[in-house]
């Protein structure tokens, strides 16, 4: 990322550090903007996020996706509100149903 970003990020963030190994965290798409997760901020249920699309980059603040998978214990989604593709939970990579 470039390291202008990297350094808005990290002001923004109470640990001053963020992993500037991003990678986009959408599940398989088509779509050119890519979207990577920074940090969690203080802000409860909102994180950093960069999204990027060729060379162009932007800082984002996005609360959480709220949603979660079926079942008592459901698994959070780990992207944010309104994202493209599928919920993080939906892409699991290995899908095993219990015939109850
Ligand atoms: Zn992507
Ligand atoms: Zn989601």
């Amino acid at each position: 990322m470039p390291l202008e970003l990297a350094r808005e990020a990290e002001q923004r963030t109470s640990t001053g550090y963020v992993d500037r190994a991003i990678q986009c965290r959408l599940s398989d798409h088509e779509g050119d903007d890519h979207y990577g997760l920074l940090t969690e901020l203080d802000t409860y249920g909102t994180a950093l996020w960069l999204r990027w699309h060729g060379t162009e980059t932007a800082l984002l603040a996005l609360p959480d996706c709220p949603m979660t998978g079926p079942g008592p214990d459901g698994e959070g989604c780990c992207l944010f509100a309104d994202h493209p593709e599928a919920h993080t939970w939906q892409h699991a990579p290995e899908v095993t149903s219990y015939a109850s």
